[in-house]
């Protein structure tokens, strides 16, 4: 039985270090305004929703028009790609990430895609910095959708039209390490793996009932015992 596995990228496959730097360059190159990443809890959710709450916490009145999200992302990309060859920012693979990416492309049943928050542009520059890029098929993104519950349905859509073959839900499993992935996964009728990499301890994400619930990447023969099972 064929796997599509949806890989989220922040506290997942990947960290971060001063990644608040080229985002919040790219608030105020877009908007005009400064405003902090560092004063909300981004975790597990989508570029789009966290500048809202940053500027909602400031208390700044702003309306963003739809139009404006492509030049936050171009800009957010350009910044990002700056700050990670300047050395400002570095995004590395999170142990296990890319051994497990590796015995996934390798074993025919499986196929690893991505369902992430970033938008597309800036989710390439991270996979691209980490060394995972080429391991993963387009998935979806901020780009896509601002709401995360919509994207793992669409990272099915598209894996299946570049692939020609079709795939049920419940053959999907999400691995994230946030209760907001675990609820978009439930949301599409899709398993769920959480990781401990992220902020959430392990402790509280098992509260939540994934299928799966692990402190890293690092095991990968269990891992990939794991997603056989589902
Ligand atoms: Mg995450």
């Amino acid at each position: 039985m064929e796997r599509l596995i949806l890989f989220d990228i922040d506290g997942t496959l990947t960290r971060t270090q001063n990644g608040y730097m080229p985002f919040n360059e790219a608030i105020q190159k877009t908007f005009g305004i400064s405003g902090d990443i560092r004063t909300v809890v981004p975790d597990g959710n989508t570029d789009p929703m966290i500048v809202k709450d940053i500027f909602v916490n400031a208390n700044v009145a702003i309306e963003i028009l739809d139009a404006e999200w492509p030049r936050f992302s171009a800009n957010l990309r350009d910044c990002y790609k700056s700050a990670v060859d300047q050395g400002r920012t570095t995004v590395r693979a999170l142990p296990g990430a890319l051994a497990l990416l590796q015995a996934i492309s390798a074993d025919k049943k499986f196929h690893s895609s991505v369902v992430t928050g970033n938008f597309e542009a800036t989710a390439a520059v991270k996979l691209q910095a980490a060394g995972l890029a080429s391991y993963l098929c387009r998935g979806a993104y901020a780009s896509d959708s601002q709401h995360r519950r919509d994207l793992p349905h669409m990272a099915r859509m598209s894996w299946e039209e570049t692939t020609g073959k079709t795939l049920l839900p419940e053959h999907c499993v999400v691995i994230g390490d946030t209760p907001k992935d675990l609820e978009a996964a439930r949301h599409n009728q899709m398993k769920c793996v959480l990781v401990g990499t992220g902020r959430y301890p392990l402790e509280e994400l098992s509260y939540w009932k994934p299928e799966g619930c692990l402190p890293d990447m690092t095991d990968t023969e269990s891992i990939l015992a794991l997603l056989s099972k589902l």
